[in-house]
């Protein structure tokens, strides 16, 4: 690699300072409940799942007969009408389905849809974009129809590689844990009820305490996603801090947990370079990940307006407008791409010489550059 990448990189320095005004709607919008109102549409939901949701969290259920439309909200009280609120509904569609990269840069692992969106607020997040017709976060509640699409992946004639069920692709299955208790009786499940098949948790929360002494056979993976305490009291509202997030993974280990991270997105600013290398110190002083992988900040291209409706004054909005077009996404040029990944990978290796390292649907030629394996058996999503 030439050397003048990290001299470009540290050259590319967008304003993402931590400004006072965004500190303070910070503050302010967490003394909020994540989530304040249950919704649930009446025929379309199982009642008894939801009724014992309901006591769980102590707040009550309002029943709709569909699902109430929005008036063009904007900023907070936007986010506030989307993710302040649990919904409670059946799936129709399946539960377990398989992951298809539009361009080929990802295996294709299987998801498995236990919740459609998210109750924290991170303003790059893509399901803003994903669910851009349907943005109330909702949880589904027919878990026998799960439960048996579990068991028939399970019994089904699938590479070893790919018998991970990820609950991470539409969600953060362990976001509203308290409220829910899902994770509680799916762990279980999967110990007692399967006999190949791994679920992979990730998450943002460190909202684990409950699954500390379940029986979980081995079969549930938690994988934490983590970032610089710049990028999480920036962009990440609403989520447990990157310490508090490594605290709960070593708590996790200690229980015979398998414990994966990510490091991801990358997000380059003007301290980002001392930022990664202390995290990555921070992690090894919490857990020995299995695995570590590692993505740039990737925006679809589509997903912009989305965030300036929700988080008028992002950052990244700025920094959208230094990347460069990638197919549907925009992404960092490579040469910062590399600089930005060979600083992590440098730190992970002066840690762990034998780390399993991935990159996230990542182009080949930057895989190859850093000497990284590129049958992809290392990723967050696989056995
Ligand atoms: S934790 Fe994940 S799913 Fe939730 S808001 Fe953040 S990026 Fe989106």
């Amino acid at each position: 690699m030439p050397k003048n990448y990290l001299y470009k990189a540290n050259k590319m320095i967008f304003n993402m300072e931590i400004g006072e005004q965004v500190a303070t709607y910070e503050n302010k919008e967490q003394r909020q409940p994540l989530v304040s109102e249950l919704w649930a549409i009446s025929g379309k939901c199982n009642e008894f799942t939801s009724k014992k949701i309901a006591k769980k969290a102590d707040l009550p259920i309002k029943w709709f007969d569909k699902v109430p439309s929005f008036d063009g909200k904007r900023g907070i009280k936007k986010l506030q009408a989307e993710r302040g609120i649990l919904l409670l509904r059946n799936r129709t569609s399946p539960f377990v389905e398989q992951f298809q990269h539009p361009i080929g840069r990802c295996a294709k692992f299987y998801k498995l849809t236990a919740y459609n969106n998210c109750n924290f607020w991170c303003e790059y997040c893509y399901l803003y974009l994903t669910f851009r017709n349907m943005p109330i976060s909702t949880h589904f509640v027919n878990y026998e129809k799960m439960f048996k699409e579990i068991i028939s992946f399970d019994r089904s004639d699938i590479p070893d590689m790919l018998r991970v069920l990820n609950l991470g692709e539409l969600c953060d299955p362990l976001a509203v844990e308290d409220i829910t208790g899902f994770a509680e009786e799916l762990i279980p499940f999967a110990a007692k009820e399967t006999y190949k098949t791994k679920l992979l948790f990730l998450t943002k929360s460190d909202n684990i305490d409950s699954l500390l002494n379940l029986d979980h056979g081995g079969r549930s993976i938690m994988s934490f996603s983590v970032n610089t305490d710049k990028v999480y009291q920036q962009l990440e509202h609403r989520t447990a801090s990157p310490e508090a997030r490594l605290m709960a993974a070593k708590k996790l280990q200690d229980a015979g947990y398998e414990i994966r991270l990510r490091i991801d997105p990358v997000i380059l600013y003007s301290t980002w370079k001392k930022d990664y290398v202390d995290l990555v110190e921070k992690i090894f002083v919490y857990v020995k990940p299995e695995r570590i992988t590692i993505g740039e900040y990737r925006p679809s291209k589509g997903l912009v307006s989305h965030i300036s409706s929700r988080f008028p004054d992002s950052p990244l909005l700025k920094i959208n407008s230094g990347l460069i077009s990638d197919g549907t996404k925009l992404r960092y040029p490579d040469e910062y791409r590399l600089a930005m990944f060979k600083t992590i990978i440098d730190a992970i290796m002066k840690h762990d010489k034998k780390a399993k390292i991935s990159l996230c649907k990542e182009d080949i030629k930057i895989w190859k550059s850093l000497n990284l394996p590129i049958n992809g058996l290392y990723c967050n999503c696989l056995e």
